[in-house]
């Protein structure tokens, strides 16, 4: 959603929960400055109703634009210029590295080039806000992204030293942009520590992209080119978009060979891997595999237990455990739609009071839960895998015999059907040769019997459960 549209809706809603006199008296005179990475930046007129602002509206904003989308997204308030001076102030950017406080080449609504924000109080400079609440502390960690965390630590505690450049790449809602911005945060505050002056710069290859493409139309690339090679620490997020642009190919392969000598960080994402992003260059695959290439993978059912947890005690919900195992083994596309299924059922209990049960989860998340069955396995499926896991043929688990080599496989698979598939009993009967619905529920008696005294056969068939589940 564009910033603008995000904040009309906002609005709308806001006008119905403040007075008629608050919402015009302040509401109603904030400025949209930007929207991504789940930060809405709001534009103040001083620095007064910037702290007034944080202490009485914000929460409030917040669990608005938590409604309206779905995701947790953080206000961010900047005192910027309130006159209108549109497209104002030629850059004076000389390399004498002045301090200044505030630069505001902010323009009525939307600022042609992101404002450069200062943390005050710091010498440090940001470029592109960071999304505060994406930490390393805030990450929960799993063998799924076990490296590319690590590999993001290292990067933070020493830019341009460990791994550059540090290239991270996987599905959507896994956690990149997080990563990226936990290093930001981090380089940030380990300058703030030391007093250091440090650059960041994170964004989007998109917005690079749009700012590359009015810098040409402007003849100002000699202003592109020193904003962005004067970074220390350089966050590039979705780099996919590289895709068969040829003259951003170009400039972008100059930028990374001068930061790069230069030992500045670089740090990109994709969510595909340097192979399958298409028509990129060569010389550009081959720079950012000099240094770190690593994945992340989804998480399984276990570790979205774990961030459902982590999340619902950020959030203050009291969720008890049955509706966590019931989320976690339902919603399993990645982490935002866990995130936001948790989001949405907390706003729908806030506004109804009903309890935190299994029923009020499938009532608030019927949509997402309905869309979740479709991508469920079918019992041919399961059939399938359990067949090769267990080193037997299909047409054995459907046929009649019962030698015990067979019969266990044959009970595990009517169970897994039981788990996965939501068939009724009688379906999943008729699938394994004709079978009646007793005979499905004994077998789920039995391996229900056996998993709780045999470890292996436990963690064996927890096993075939996660990978039966992608
Ligand atoms: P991507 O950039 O890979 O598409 P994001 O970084 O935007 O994904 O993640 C989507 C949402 O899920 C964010 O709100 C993020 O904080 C959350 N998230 C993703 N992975 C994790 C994790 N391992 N621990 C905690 N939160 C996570
Ligand atoms: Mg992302």
């Amino acid at each position: 959603m564009l910033a603008n549209q995000l904040w009309e809706r906002t609005c709308e809603r806001l006008k119905k929960i403040f007075t008629a006199e608050v919402y015009r008296l302040w509401i109603a005179r904030l400025k949209v400055l930007d929207y991504e990475s789940n930060i809405l930046s709001l534009g103040v007129w001083d620095e007064f109703a910037q702290i007034w602002f944080k202490e009485n509206y914000v929460s409030a904003l917040e669990a608005t634009l938590r409604e309206i989308t779905g995701e947790s997204i953080t206000v961010q308030l900047q005192v910027v210029s309130f006159e209108d001076h549109s497209e104002s102030s030629e850059e004076q950017e000389d390399s004498s590295q002045t301090e200044k406080l505030t630069e505001s080449s902010v323009s009525q609504n939307m600022p042609a080039i992101p404002p450069t924000v200062y943390t005050p109080g710091t010498t440090t400079e940001v470029q592109n806000i960071l999304n505060p609440k994406y930490t390393f502390e805030s990450f929960v960690v799993g063998d799924n992204s076990s490296m590319a965390h690590a590999a993001a630590m290292a990067v933070a505690q020493n830019p341009g030293q460990s791994y550059n450049p540090l290239f991270i790449y996987g599905g959507v809602g896994l956690g990149k942009t997080h990563l990226l911005h936990a290093i930001g945060n981090r380089v940030i505050a380990n300058a703030v520590k030391m007093g250091k002056r440090v650059r960041v710069v994170y964004v989007t290859l998109e917005k690079f992209l749009n700012e590359y493409i009015e810098a040409v139309r402007e003849q100002k690339c000699d202003r592109f080119r020193r904003k962005y090679r004067r970074v220390d620490v350089l966050l590039i997020d979705d780099v996919q978009f590289l895709t068969g642009r040829e003259g951003l190919q170009e400039e972008f392969f100059h930028t990374f060979n001068d930061l790069y000598n230069d030992k500045k960080q670089i740090v990109l994402t994709s969510d595909r891997s340097l192979s399958e992003i298409k028509k990129l260059e060569e010389r550009l695959v081959s720079r950012f595999s000099w240094g770190l290439v690593t994945d992340i993978q989804p998480p399984n059912v276990d570790l979205r237990m774990a961030i459902l947890k982590q999340k619902a005690k950020d959030m203050n919900f009291q969720m008890p455990d049955e509706v966590c195992v019931f989320l976690a083994q339902k919603i399993r596309a990645n982490v935002r739609e866990l995130e936001g299924a948790l989001i949405r059922m907390g706003s729908y209990i806030n506004l109804t009071q009903a309890s935190w049960s299994i029923e009020t989860a499938k009532v608030a998340l019927q949509d997402l839960l309905s869309r979740q069955l479709a991508q469920a396995p079918n019992i041919e499926d399961i059939q399938k895998k359990v067949a090769t896991v267990y080193d037997i043929r299909v047409a054995d688990l459907i046929s009649k015999k019962r030698p015990a080599n067979i019969a266990f496989p044959r009970q595990v698979a009517m169970y897994l059907c039981r788990e996965l598939t939501h068939q009724p009993l009688i379906a999943i009967g008729e699938a394994f040769g004709g079978r009646d619905h007793g005979t499905v529920i004994h077998a789920c008696k039995v391996v229900e019997n056996q998993m709780d005294v045999d470890d292996n056969v436990r963690n064996s068939i927890q096993k075939l459960k996660n990978e039966l589940e992608y």
